[in-house]
């Protein structure tokens, strides 16, 4: 077996401790977000103690050892926002290909900052907290959402209500132009939106966390449409996944996030980024009551989500001996 090292990157949305205190390496003021481990192009795992990256051992591998999937199918990164970051989904595998295909066509190179489909791949992804970890993920009941809609005083406010409240309309139609109604409001309605936010949270501490997303993105659609989204609270050793088409924005937190070996985003707000609202818009899924809950076997060790790509064994490791038993992670896999 060979090691390898994680490759870290220093997003500004990340912790300036939580990763370094978790690996145990120096806290020096700079934000670490994420640490890939991975044989993704953009930023493969080095093996430990050569100079070669996993990219580059899986290429040179004369005995197939990733079968049918053809590169590593996974890619595993620590987490650590202290902040909300983008709002974002990833899109069904066909949406993703036609769009790197696009992208690819129009010459627009990956480095590119306006480049949005980064691979052909879909991105399912799951979660697994280390400490309490926050995020907004899909859409949450619509009484609760026009509860608050109805403690502000603003006309973007009022617009997604009457949206919401449309009998003739779908519930997923309804969501959807109520998002759209948030995403593409005026500057001028965003910070009225913000600012009748904030005097409620005055008196109504249902909405202080909507307060604080306004205060850390200021002008950002983001926030309206933050309100529609479900806030989700994962205890130290609780896992959700998240699925293509999935709307979700995670906060604040430690966790280990594994996903299929993509870099795909759409992002449509709470970001410095490419923001693309019409392509979020048509990746995202609707009808999303999907459940977020992962299955779990074999004792509480093993998470098996809704995906071909990854399992998680949540294993107790010693200086000497990892308790990871393959056959029984393979067994559950091709059970599923
Ligand atoms: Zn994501």
């Amino acid at each position: 077996m060979k090691p390898i090292v994680g490759a870290a990157r220093g997003y500004d949305w990340g912790s300036t401790e939580r990763i370094q205190r978790f690996m145990g390496v120096a806290v020096d003021g700079e934000p670490i977000a994420e640490v890939w481990y991975g044989a993704h192009p953009d930023l493969p795992s080095r093996v430990a103690n050569e100079t070669r990256t996993l990219l580059d051992l899986l290429e040179e591998d004369s005995q197939d050892a990733l079968g049918q999937f053809g590169s590593l199918p996974f890619l595993l990164k620590v987490l650590a926002p202290s902040r909300s970051v983008s709002l974002q989904v990833h899109p069904a595998p066909e949406v993703a290909q036609a769009g790197y295909a696009e992208d690819e066509s129009a010459g627009i190179a990956r480095t590119d900052p306006s480049r949005r489909f980064k691979d052909p791949f879909h991105k399912p992804e799951m979660v697994f907290a280390l400490t309490r970890f926050t995020g907004l993920v899909g859409f949450r009941n619509v009484e609760d959402v026009l509860d608050d809609l109805s403690s502000l005083r603003s006309t973007l406010a009022s617009n997604m209500s009457e949206t919401l409240k449309q009998s003739n309309v779908t519930a997923p139609d309804r969501r959807r132009h109520a998002l759209a109604a948030a995403l593409y409001a005026s500057p001028a309605e965003v910070d009225e939106f913000a600012a009748s936010v904030r005097s409620a949270a005055l008196k109504d501490a249902g909405v202080t966390w909507l307060a604080e997303l306004a205060a850390q993105y200021p002008g950002d659609p983001g926030v309206a449409a933050a309100i529609l989204l479900k806030r989700v609270v994962l205890a130290p050793g609780e896992a959700i996944f998240v699925p293509a088409g999935m709307i979700h924005a995670y906060s604040d937190g430690l966790a280990v996030e594994v996903m299929a070996n993509s870099d795909t985003v759409l992002r449509a707000g709470l970001t410095r980024k490419l923001v693309d609202i019409d392509a979020l818009l048509r990746s995202v899924d609707f009808d999303a009551e999907a459940t977020l809950e992962v299955p779990i076997e074999s004792e509480g060790r093993l998470f098996v989500p809704e995906a071909e790509e990854f399992v998680l064994w949540n294993a107790e490791a010693t200086n000497t001996h990892v308790d990871c038993p393959l056959s029984e992670v393979i067994s559950a896999r091709n059970a599923g």
